[in-house]
């Protein structure tokens, strides 16, 4: 287990302790009054604290300050700021970006860890992985003293070519739901606000400040708001963001169905719902769905607001309400009574469990004939091909995008940034005897000739994904099926690396040995996919998405709406340059697996889908509606850890997709080992949301229980009845 400090680490060591922490944002005094009394319940301290609060301060809260350049010196440099009100003890809040690490570190000369994307987080389907996450990032915006994060993306992979796929949780709602409550409680164990975002049905980027997303009510609740669901209510966030989408006729941040009935009422959301940027555009009728915070500026929930309070339009009592939610959960997460004091972050740290889940979170996808892993002791050449190789991997743009160690301060919106985690350097040190030449690609010609030349050919392909724009197609750009075409063609013994944010077509499959899906993977990717290709970590991740061979096999053969945008370089969106349009998304509750099942396609790697170098079998099920219980036994030659997963197929009458998953663990075994595990199944689980009844429903009749390795390998099942 021993890991050396490559050049990667030490360059991020000096980067990070070399600067002195910059401005430090105020801090308010600690006054004494009775809020202040931390034997008393949040929402006690907050009613005491409001009793004191005059009118413009009330409307301070809920509104942003603007972002560092509007607000100044008190700003700590994060995408937006709250005034708080320092007579009473309440600090600022400062919000950062920090879906996979804190963004614009560098802005401010501190430094940040790049965690593998959020979909390799989903690829571990590991809930304790997932805590770890969140906690990373909870300590490193502690440490760099913000008390917000604005992480938590939990839209579900409805649109697999969607950009913002790599900051999400994959396509399932449970497994999403599941390990998006971890990711926040991790972060919120740090004292740090923790969010989730962007409620809800921003599943796409194409139009996302103009789209109407068009589904029944019980579409809806069974598919992305079930993800958030249950990402609220055992995760218990302080925030939600609004998204910038229409929903059914109304904007997403005034929308009472969203907000009001759903979030607050049926859930028993406690904390604030705050717009993402620019994302309000109302006053009252804002106010009266439910949103309770305008980012990042005032133009609707400073003085509009105001006047609107003062003319009785929006009820007092709903302002606070409003500054209410704020306040308690400022108390609640630990921020007024102990604020973050500042610094510096361990890289040291972060870099061990950035490697650590990259490598819980490589898929194994295909391996022909055991040609993995390598053998560093006989192998003689290989040859390293592709995608910047030999000097990074690449990691997902837009508000997500950490910068770089010594590559400075990243941009919105610009070119892909590749960290400094180099494959070639990794394969090298871990196969000091072999022969491990590289070639870029850009000639296919040589690129084959070295491949030839070689005992081994490994290519690496990547698909860049960005906030703000969507992929035209599942196909990888720069025709880089070409290269993996012509590499493969020349070197039997071809083994494919995907550095994707998402699903991607693979017309080169059936001609390579073996293909490795490591997502965009943080600051140690490269010492990671050394590790799984060497055999030192026996792969268990398993996909969180289904991988079509094709566009044309998906529910919308092009994204929603990619016909109307206006030409490149028109902004985030198109806003403003697109028509309104609708997003009709016809597929329903059949997203990811439920729809390649329900329409009886084959994809071509399929949810749940991931190998292991050790084999697995699963026997003596026993299945009932509460509870499920089988054996599974470790077949081969190494200690390995198998995702059990457990799907239901729901009675004929339910009309619902084949199946759906319900539970799944992670088991290790020794070779020869076998455990036995029981898993509970959860009521709401196997129902179905009744939009008559505007409830939940477990119906009468039969249940087919399948429990297996993948979404499409189930040796066990069972028919239940109810
Ligand atoms: C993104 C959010 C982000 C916000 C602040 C918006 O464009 O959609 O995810 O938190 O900007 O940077």
């Amino acid at each position: 287990m021993k890991r050396t400090m490559g050049g990667t680490l030490a360059a991020l060591a000096a980067f990070a302790l070399a600067p002195v922490l910059a401005q430090r944002p105020q801090q308010p005094q600690k006054p004494q009054g009775p809020w202040m009394d931390k034997s008393l319940s949040p929402d006690r301290r907050a009613e005491l604290a409001i009793e004191q609060m005059s009118l413009d301060e009330k409307i301070l809260l809920v509104h942003g300050a603007g972002g560092f350049a509007q607000a100044g010196q008190r700003s700590n440099g994060g995408a937006g700021m709250i005034s708080g009100i320092p007579r009473l003890g309440l600090p600022d809040l400062q919000l950062a970006d920090s879906a996979v690490g804190v963004r614009a570190a560098a802005e401010r000369g501190r430094y940040a860890t790049l965690l593998p994307s959020s979909i390799a987080e989903a690829a571990t389907w590991d809930a304790k992985l997932a805590f770890e996450y969140g906690a990373l990032i909870g300590r490193e915006l502690r440490d760099q003293q913000y008390n917000v994060s604005l992480g938590g993306g939990m839209d579900i992979t409805r649109e697999p070519r969607n950009g913002r796929n790599f900051e999400y949780l994959g396509e399932d709602p449970i497994l999403a739901g599941k390990l998006g409550a971890q990711w926040v409680r991790g972060l919120q164990s740090q004292k740090v606000i923790g969010d989730v975002k962007h409620y809800a049905f921003n599943d796409q980027e194409t139009g996302r400040n103009i789209g109407n997303v068009k589904l029944d009510k019980r579409a809806m609740r069974e598919t992305d708001l079930l993800a958030f669901e249950i990402a609220v209510t055992e995760g218990d966030p302080g925030m939600v963001m609004c998204s910038y989408n229409k929903l059914n006729g109304d904007w997403a941040c005034e929308n009472g169905y969203l907000l009001n009935d759903v979030l607050k009422k049926v859930w028993g959301f406690k904390g604030f719902v705050l717009s993402d940027w620019g994302g309000t555009h109302s006053t009252t009728k804002a106010a009266l769905a439910g949103l309770d915070n305008e980012e990042p500026g005032s133009q609707y929930f400073g003085d509009a607001l105001k006047k609107a309070v003062e003319s009785g339009e929006v009820p007092l009592a709903r302002l606070n309400d409003m500054v209410h939610r704020i306040v308690r959960t400022e108390f609640a997460m630990g921020i007024v009574d102990d604020p973050p004091s500042g610094r510096v972050v361990d890289p040291f740290a972060g870099a061990e469990t950035s490697q650590t889940i990259a490598e819980q979170g490589t898929v194994l996808l295909k391996n022909a004939g055991g040609q993995l892993p390598l053998n560093a002791a006989t192998v003689k050449s290989i040859a390293v091909i592709g995608s910047h190789s030999d000097s990074g991997m690449l990691s997902g743009g837009g508000s997500a995008q950490v910068d770089p160690p010594g590559g400075g301060a990243s941009r919105f919106g610009g070119s892909e940034v590749w960290f400094p985690s180099s494959p070639l350097k990794a394969i090298r040190a871990r196969a000091p005897k072999a022969k491990v030449e590289y070639n870029d690609g850009a000639d296919l010609a040589a690129a084959a000739r070295l491949a030839k030349t070689s005992e081994i050919a490994i290519v690496f392909v990547n698909q860049p994904t960005s906030e703000g724009r969507d992929l035209p197609t599942l196909t990888l750009p720069d025709k880089q099926d070409d290269l993996v075409a012509a590499v493969a063609a020349a070197n039997p013994r071809t083994i494919v690396v995907l550095e994707t944010g998402g699903p991607a077509a693979m017309p080169w499959i059936d001609k390579v040995c073996a293909a490795i899906e490591a997502w965009y993977p943080g600051v140690k990717g490269a010492d990671a996919l050394a590790r799984i290709l060497f055999g030192d970590v026996n792969p268990s991740a398993k996909l969180p998405v289904s991988f079509a061979k094709s566009d044309a096999d998906l529910p919308h053969p092009k994204v929603p709406g990619m016909d109307l945008l206006p030409p490149p370089g028109a902004g985030r969106g198109g806003r403003g340059r697109m028509p309104e349009f609708d997003i009709d998304y016809t597929e329903g509750l059949k997203v990811g697996y439920k729809w390649f099942e329900a329409e009886d396609k084959q994809p071509l790697f399929a949810f749940g889908e991931g190998l292991s170098y050790t084999t697995f079998a699963y026997s003596g099920l026993k299945a009932g509606m509460e509870s499920v219980s089988f054996t599974v036994r470790n077949t081969g030659k190494r200690a390995g850890a198998e995702i059990a997963q457990v799907y239901v197929g729901l009675p004929a009458e339910a009309k619902e997709p084949p199946k759906r998953l319900v539970a799944w663990e992670k088991i290790p075994l020794e070779p020869g080992e076998s455990k036995t595990v029981t898993l509970k199944l959860e009521p709401k689980f196997l129902s179905i949301f009744n939009e008559s009844k505007d409830d939940w429903e477990l119906l009468k009749g039969s249940y087919r229980i399948l429990v297996g390795g993948s979404s499409r390998n189930t040796p066990l099942n069972a028919t239940v009845q109810r």
